[in-house]
Formats: C-alpha cells, sequence, structure tokens
C-alpha cells in the first residue's frame, strides 16, 4: 500500500515530528518549534499543518487534501494527551492559537487567531480552572474579536472606516465612563462579548461558531488565505519570496502571561542585537501577555530585572539561552511566557541585527568555536563594514528628527557614513566656514573639479542632481567624505542663498543652518544630529586610539586577516594624492589602479596654466604651458610613488573634456585674459569654440593625446622621470601608465608609440631605467569587441566600467539621476547600473573583453577601475571573469576585500552542494552534440 503522504507533524513533550532542517515544509516558526522541543526545551505542545497544504489549498480552488482531516484530529489528540486538557471540553478546555509561518520571516503580513476553543460553555470550565473570571471574559471577547475580523472578515474596508469592534469597546468605556481598557469589570467583558457576537450576527447573516472544531478549520482557512492577501503579495514581491513557497500554519497549545502575578511574557536576543556584545538582552513584563510588551503602553523591563525578580526561571532563561546558541550557532530572538511559574518557550529565530552587531558576533563566534571563519566570512554582507568604518548617527537623535518631521528628501546614498554640519553653498565658503572651526556640509547643483579644495573642507557633499558615478559621489568616496547625490526634491537657491524642498513648503535652509545627512541610505534631515566617530579610522588613520584598546578595531583587524587568507583577487584603489593612497593602504590596498591625473589640475594655482594650455592657438603657447605643469605633475607622481613605496600605480593620461577646466564667471575669465594678455571678448570667443554638444563623447580620452601629443609628452615624461628619480633614492616604483577611452588599436598605438619614446630619452637623460607598462581602459562597447586586437599593443587592460556602463546602456552617467531612480522602482532594471555592474549587458562585455585580450596576450593583466571595484556583487562578478584586481576608492579598500574573500567562500559552497543538475546537463550537452553532428551531415 502506497505511503499515505503526511500533512500534519506534531510537536511537544519530548519529541516532534519535524526538526530544524524542514523549514521549506514547516515554515521557519514550525520548524524551529520542533527543534527547540527535539532539544529538550519546553514549548507548549502543537502541530504544524504543513507548506505543501498552502500550495495543494490554492491550487484545487481552496479545498484541502482528504487526508488532511484525519490527521489533524490524530495530531489534536497527542496535544491533548500531552497538555492535560481537552479540546472543546467543558471543564478542562484546551485552548489554542493559530498562526501563519512561512519559510522566509513575513513579521505582521498574515492572520493570526488566538485563544481558539472558548465559547459559552468551555468559558465556564476554564473560570472553575483558573478562578480568575476577569482574565477568561477578557481572552473570550479578545478571541471573538480576533476571529470576527481574520475569519469572518469584519474589518474596516476604506481608510476612514472605523473598527467596528473597537466602535463597540470604546462605547462599553464611554457609556461608565472609563478611560483604559482594564478599568472594564469581568461583566463588562462578559456584555462585550455577546455584543461582538451580535454584530458579528448582524453584519454577516451567520452566528459566531460555538463549535470548537468549526473555529479550527475557519481559523486555518484565514491563515491559509492571509497568504493572498495585498499585504502578504507586496512583502513578498519585495524581498523576492516566492509565492509558490506558501505558509505553513502552526496550531499550538495557549500558555498565558496573563494569568496573575506569577504570571509574564518576554522578547529576547541571545545577545545585543545592537552592539553584537555577548549580553543576554530582552524586556519582559508580569501579568501580561505579548501584545503588552511591543505595544508600549507598560514600559517592559530590562531580562537582568528577570535575575531580581524570579532568580529561577531567570536561571533557567540564561541556560536555554546558552542551549540555543550552541545548537544553532547563531544569535538568535525568541519569545517566551511563564504561566503560573512555568517556563514556556514560544519562538525562536535567527535574531535581526545591525551591520556593527553582526560583524561582530560572527567574529566573536569564530573565537567561541560555535563557527568556523568561512561560514563567519558568510555571514556578514561587506556593506555593514561601513557601520565600522564610517561615522554614525546617535540612532536615538536620528528617529526623533524623523518623528518630528525633519526629514527634508532623499537622494542617493552615493558616500556612506553620517555629517552633520552648517550649509556651504559654495566651496568657497566651505573652506571659510571649515577655518573657522565649523562642521560644513557643502550643498550644490552639482560639483565640479573646481570645487575640489571645498569638498576636502567640508564633512560631507550633497547635491540636487548627478548619479552614483556623477563627480560629487566619485571624489567624495575617494576622499571619505560623507555624500548624498541627486537629491531631485531640493531646490538650491544660490542667489538668495538658501534651500527650500519640492513639496515641503515648510522648510528653509539658508547658508549657515545646520542639516544633516545619511550617505548610507540617502535621508536629508534638517538640524544637528550627533555622529560617533569610527573607532576603526581612530587606529588606523588618525592614529588617536591605541589598537589594544579598541575592541572594534580587533575584530575589524581578525576580519581582515580572515578575508585575505581567502580571497584570490588583488585589491588597489583609486586615488590621485599621496594622502588617498597612504589611506588606502592602511586599509591594505596593494597598489593604486586608477591615479586620475586632472584631478592634480585643481592644486595652487597650476589651473591657470591648464587654462592657458587649452586655450593657446599655437603649439609653442601649449608647450609654454605644459611646461609650467611639468615639475608640479612630476612632484604628484614622485609622492604617490614614495607612498605606494613597490606597489605598482596606475597613472591615467588626460581624459576630461576640456571644456570642464574652463572658468565659467566673469571674474576667472577676466583674470584669465590678464594673465594670458588677450582681450577678454576674444578669450570668450575662444570658450565658446570648445563648447560641444556631447563632451562625454566628444574630444576627451586618448582623442585629446592624439590631436595634442605634447599633452601625452609632458605627462608621460613627468610619470617617468617621477619614477626615475624615486627609483634613483632606492624606492622601488612599478608605473603603469593608461590610455583612456581607446577604440581601436591604433589609437592606443599613437599613444604608446610616445609614451616610449619619452621613457626612453628619460632614461637615457638620467641615465637609469625603470620597467614600466603601456596598457589602456576599456570603456567602450567596441574596445571590448576588438580586445584581441588592442590587446597586441595593450599590456593591461582596466575596465572603467562608469564609462562602459555609460556606452553601452547609452545613459548619460550626469543626467541619467533624472530618470534612473524611476527605473529602480518600477523595476525596468533591477539596480542602478552605476552603482552595480550589469551583468548581462555590460557584464557580458566586461567577459568577452578579459577573454578576447587574453587570447592575444595570455598573461594579460586585467583589473577594473570603474565605481564598481568597490560594490560587494560586482567584486563577486570580477572574481568570477578571473580578474586580477579590483580598484577601488580607499574606504571600500576593506568592503571590496571582504567582497573578494566571500566570492571564493560561495564557489566552496557551490562546490560542496551535491550537483543533481550535472547529469541532466551533460546529457542536454551530449543530444546537442548529436543534432549538430546530425545537422553537418545535411548541410554536406
Ligand atoms: C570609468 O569610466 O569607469 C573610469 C574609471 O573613468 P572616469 O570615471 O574617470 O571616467
Ligand atoms: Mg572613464
Amino acid at each position: 500500500m502506497p505511503k499515505r503522504k503526511k500533512y500534519v507533524y506534531f510537536f511537544g513533550g519530548k519529541k516532534a515530528e519535524g526538526k530544524a532542517e524542514k523549514k521549506a515544509l514547516l515554515g521557519g516558526k514550525g520548524a524551529n518549534l520542533a527543534e527547540m522541543v527535539n532539544i529538550g526545551l519546553p514549548v507548549p505542545a502543537g502541530f504544524t499543518i504543513t507548506t505543501e497544504v498552502c500550495t495543494y489549498y490554492y491550487e484545487n480552488k481552496k479545498k484541502y487534501p482528504k487526508e488532511l482531516k484525519d490527521q489533524v484530529v490524530a495530531a489534536l489528540k497527542k496535544v491533548e494527551i500531552e497538555m492535560g486538557a481537552e479540546f472543546g471540553d467543558p471543564k478542562n478546555p484546551l485552548l489554542v492559537s493559530v498562526r501563519s509561518g512561512a519559510r522566509a520571516s513575513m513579521p505582521g503580513m498574515m492572520d493570526t487567531v488566538l485563544n481558539l476553543g472558548l465559547n459559552d460553555v468551555t468559558v465556564q470550565g476554564l473560570i472553575e480552572k483558573t478562578n480568575n473570571p476577569r482574565f477568561v471574559y477578557d481572552s473570550y471577547r479578545r478571541f471573538v474579536q480576533m476571529y470576527g475580523d481574520v475569519v469572518l472578515g469584519l474589518k474596516p474596508v476604506h481608510k476612514h472606516d472605523e473598527d467596528p469592534f473597537e466602535v463597540i469597546l470604546e462605547k462599553k468605556k464611554h457609556d461608565n465612563g472609563f478611560k483604559l481598557d482594564t478599568e472594564l469589570t469581568a461583566d463588562h467583558l462578559k456584555e462585550l462579548v455577546h455584543e461582538f457576537k451580535t454584530a458579528i450576527k448582524e453584519k454577516t447573516g451567520h452566528d459566531f461558531p460555538e463549535n470548537p472544531m468549526d473555529q479550527l478549520w475557519g481559523s486555518v482557512g484565514a491563515v491559509f488565505g492571509s497568504w493572498m492577501n495585498e499585504r502578504a503579495i507586496v512583502y513578498r514581491k519585495l524581498n523576492n519570496i516566492p509565492a509558490w513557497w506558501g505558509t505553513a500554519v502552526n496550531v499550538q497549545s495557549m500558555v498565558f502571561g496573563n494569568m496573575g502575578e506569577d504570571s509574564g511574557t518576554g522578547v529576547a536576543f541571545t545577545r545585543d542585537a545592537a552592539t553584537g556584545e555577548n549580553v543576554f538582552y530582552g524586556e519582559y513584563l508580569f501579568n501580561a501577555q505579548g501584545e503588552d510588551v511591543v505595544a508600549g503602553t507598560r514600559t517592559p523591563l530590562p531580562i537582568a530585572k528577570l535575575n531580581e525578580e524570579a532568580p529561577v526561571i531567570y536561571k533557567q532563561l540564561d541556560g536555554i539561552r546558552k542551549i540555543l546558541e550552541k545548537h544553532y550557532k547563531e544569535m538568535l530572538d525568541i519569545e517566551f511566557t511563564i504561566q503560573q511559574g512555568k517556563l514556556w518557550m514560544l519562538q525562536c529565530r535567527v535574531g535581526k541585527r545591525t551591520g556593527f552587531a553582526a560583524i561582530k558576533m560572527a567574529v566573536d563566534m569564530v573565537k567561541e568555536k560555535l563557527i568556523d571563519k568561512e561560514e563567519a566570512l558568510r555571514r556578514i554582507e561587506p556593506n555593514q563594514l561601513n557601520q565600522l568604518l564610517r561615522p554614525i548617527f546617535d540612532l536615538d537623535q536620528k528617529r526623533k528628527a524623523i518623528e518630528e518631521g525633519r526629514l527634508m528628501a532623499k537622494g542617493l546614498n552615493a558616500g556612506p557614513g553620517a555629517a552633520s554640519g552648517k550649509v556651504a553653498l559654495s566651496a568657497q565658503d566651505a573652506e571659510l566656514m571649515a577655518a573657522n572651526g565649523d562642521p560644513v556640509i557643502l550643498v550644490r547643483i552639482e560639483t565640479s573639479p573646481e570645487d575640489i579644495k571645498g569638498m576636502d573642507a567640508s564633512e560631507g557633499i550633497l547635491t540636487a542632481r548627478g548619479g552614483m558615478t556623477s563627480h560629487a559621489a566619485l571624489v567624495a568616496r575617494q576622499m571619505g567624505k560623507v555624500c548624498v547625490a541627486g537629491c531631485g526634491a531640493l531646490r538650491i537657491n544660490y542667489r538668495e542663498r538658501k534651500i527650500t524642498v519640492e513639496g515641503k513648503e515648510n522648510i528653509v535652509i539658508n547658508e549657515g543652518d545646520y542639516i544633516s545627512i545619511d550617505g548610507s541610505t540617502g535621508e536629508v534631515i534638517q538640524g544637528k544630529i550627533e555622529t560617533k566617530p569610527s573607532e576603526v579610522i581612530q587606529v588606523v588613520l588618525t592614529k588617536t586610539l591605541e589598537p589594544k584598546q579598541s575592541d572594534t578595531y580587533q575584530t575589524y583587524e581578525s576580519l581582515m586577516k580572515w578575508a585575505d587568507s581567502y580571497r584570490k583577487l588583488g585589491i588597489r584603489t583609486n586615488a590621485d594624492q599621496p594622502d588617498q593612497a597612504l589611506n588606502a593602504i592602511a586599509f591594505g590596498a596593494e597598489g593604486i589602479g586608477l591615479c586620475r591625473t586632472e584631478h592634480m589640475f585643481f592644486g595652487g594655482d597650476r589651473i591657470m596654466s591648464v587654462r592657458k594650455m587649452i586655450v593657446s592657438e599655437t603649439k609653442e603657447d601649449r608647450k609654454a604651458a605644459l611646461d609650467e605643469l611639468l615639475p608640479l605633475q612630476r612632484e604628484d607622481f614622485y609622492g604617490i610613488f614614495k607612498a605606494m613605496n613597490g606597489y605598482p600605480v596606475t597613472i591615467r593620461t588626460l581624459d576630461p573634456p576640456l571644456h570642464e577646466f574652463l572658468p565659467s564667471t566673469e571674474k576667472d575669465i577676466r583674470e584669465l585674459a590678464e594673465e594670458l594678455n588677450i582681450p577678454e571678448t576674444k578669450l570668450v570667443e575662444k570658450i565658446h569654440s570648445l563648447h560641444e554638444f556631447n563632451p562625454m563623447l566628444g574630444f576627451r580620452g586618448c582623442r585629446l593625446g592624439i590631436l595634442y601629443p605634447e599633452i601625452t609628452e609632458m605627462q608621460a615624461r613627468a610619470i617617468v622621470e617621477a619614477a626615475v628619480n624615486a627609483a634613483l633614492e632606492g624606492i622601488k616604483v612599478k608605473p603603469e601608465i593608461m590610455i583612456p577611452l581607446v577604440g581601436d588599436l591604433n589609437e592606443f598605438r599613437m599613444q604608446e608609440k610616445i609614451v616610449r619614446r619619452v621613457a626612453a630619452e628619460v632614461f637615457k637623460e638620467k641615465g637609469k631605467k625603470v620597467n614600466y607598462l603601456v596598457g589602456t581602459m576599456i570603456e567602450l562597447p567596441r574596445a571590448c569587441v576588438t580586445a584581441d586586437k588592442i590587446a597586441e599593443g595593450a599590456e593591461f587592460f582596466s575596465f572603467g566600467t562608469n564609462d562602459l556602463t555609460q556606452t553601452t546602456f547609452g545613459f548619460s552617467r550626469d543626467d541619467a539621476g533624472k530618470f534612473l531612480p524611476l527605473y529602480v522602482q518600477d523595476e525596468i532594471l533591477p539596480t542602478d547600473p552605476f552603482e552595480t555592474l550589469d551583468k548581462n549587458g555590460v557584464g557580458e562585455l566586461v567577459k568577452m573583453g578579459t577573454e578576447k585580450g587574453r587570447s592575444t596576450r595570455h598573461d594579460l593583466k586585467v583589473g577594473i577601475c570603474g565605481e564598481h571595484g568597490g560594490d560587494p556583487s560586482s567584486v563577486e562578478f570580477c572574481h568570477k571573469v578571473g580578474m586580477n584586481y579590483v580598484s577601488c576608492s580607499p574606504f571600500r579598500v576593506p568592503i571590496a576585500k571582504l567582497a573578494a574573500a566571500r566570492a571564493v567562500v560561495n564557489e566552496l559552497t557551490n562546490k560542496h552542494k551535491p550537483t543533481v543538475r550535472t547529469k541532466k546537463k551533460s546529457i542536454t550537452k551530449k543530444k546537442v552534440a548529436v543534432r549538430k553532428k546530425a545537422v553537418a551531415k545535411k548541410k554536406k
């Protein structure tokens, strides 16, 4: 006889039919209840109806499998035996709860019914049993109310509707002159039960079911039904939970924390979920139900107090905490109830935690030998490291600010961390205000290279326009500044020196007023919020804290060591200045993957020489201007080689469209005209002549050096001279000269020729040679497609995925902020492709470029220097593609390290998974091969 399918799993006493591994079948709640029983914890007996029943229910016009009824009755019998009470018994009634429980937690999304089993007869039995009529009638009226709402649908439909039961309850209190529910007596509650039932009859035409079995099936149906309610559907969509998973239903004996002063209830975490400290953390209330603890009507007590009030129970609970952690090897979130002095466990699940706590707990658990290093790496999301590396807001203050309506708007979370300061609306003001000792937030419609010094002086940068790779975003990250970019709701009025917010007329921020920005969430908040500095930064960068004084630093250090021992990808940094490079080294970077030379053009008064160079009419004039720049650039490069001391340094020749360097204000134009000794009108004409409709696709990248070879010459000379000078002092150097925006081998060849000629000249002049490479950025789809050709010349590739994303999608990286947020919101794209690499499109090009490049040059060094080099999922992709390294802004180095290690750990995990599909695949391959052969035969 075929075995009957099992739809119901009993738990209780010493043995459960389910276990934790059966989460898919029993849901998280059911599986963990079973597991707690199996490890000997006190759990009120019950049973779980599987998720398969839910699936069946929806596939079969809301009918149950025929075996279900008998299995429920049998399981209920076991529960009755275990609890020593009977369902529907007039003297000794068993009451149960009916709750949902999906594979993934969906808090509050589905329905629950409590105190089920009460009717006009059993209520008497319970009164006799407890000798507490008020408690019993309160439970009864709650049950009727819940059942009426959840099962019989008596609930507000429109947002203006009132809850019909609350109306009756309020009237009862009002008629008796009461303010609180607790003032109602047993008689009042009894009357309420009657009035509730009358309302149900009036509104639905049905009587409230007195038969407990009917109540049970009604509730089970309602819980399965709630899997498809609107809330649950939306939640599933947001959290990628498939509808076919279904929910289980848990039917469990009720235990009561409100049966008197020897009863109580509480919730707790086995460790502190905010700090990760290994301390028992939670709250409880005596003579209360679960909802009283969370509702905030009474102030719960800290769990440590339980040790004073009920030491025996506390000891038992603390023991359970240890058993659970040892068993699950995780921090758990638990719910418990004490009924007349007896402790019962009602729930356990993996506890939610802050990023800070996640890291501390994972590292501590390795040290406690609960988990191994691989598991620790698996548990920590790389971006959680931001909570260790960046300043964070005082959470209470932030919450309060938002409650007070001070949240102004939300932009892109472009540079993580928290900053609070006085608004400066220009870079110059930012510098002045910072010089006065004020913390500053620089607020601009967008930033340009001219703003660099002001950005450096500020705590944070906020822009109204621009995306994740806008100037503001990438420079801020490189500097380690907090940044919110593309906050489109802001109206920044430079003339009136104020900011207003679209749709929030009450908010006006004047220059000098405080605002606070959260670069991890994109929130912009009016007023000041205290921030807390990162201990890791105090140890690693500012050296204001000793490593041994900081537990947080030690946690960070352990994690980084483990990440280093697993990762295969090299980690470099994008840095243009020695101080940025040193920061990155302190975080463990192994080289510079991108030094954007143009960022050096704004230091001191070198911008004047750059401008002279741009507006020059003749080659001689241009050369003269370049001669002014040569020693300055040489010094910059020398500083970087010195800081990097033997690590490779990739320096890119000039890339951006020239208009970015030209003066825009009348004053600057006048000054430049004077300096050049030409009429102002002539200069204005020249500036206009340089205007381009599409500068990003215009005169930029290697095209600059092709039309003006003297620029490349000067830069190559500055790099090679600096390298030789450093080498002569005994500093190890590894220069890598990188030609940007190449689309054809010939472009590369022309630039390479200049570089090699100049290098040879310098070596001869100095009588000293150094090894160097000449490579290219891959930023154009054509470069990927012709990568095999380009690799004939280029000694390395670095994928510039900012531009590659721009040129592949045809999205302007400066203007996409107008429509990309909507694309993401409406799920046209899963994420902002400037933030996370678009693996199917841009990623395919990256893969093709790497493979084609290496088909020509097997040892081709391949890296990435677009902003994606610091994005965890993009880093994992780079690992899979087989890149040699990723390069990211200095503060993202630890994040990239962890992401690179996790890429290896994930590979190991997948390797150990049973490969059920491989067989199938090889069969398919075989089939394809046979088919191909047949087709080939036909062709012949
Ligand atoms: C890129 O395009 O990815 C890149 C790194 O260069 P930039 O951002 O300077 O254009
Ligand atoms: Mg680029």
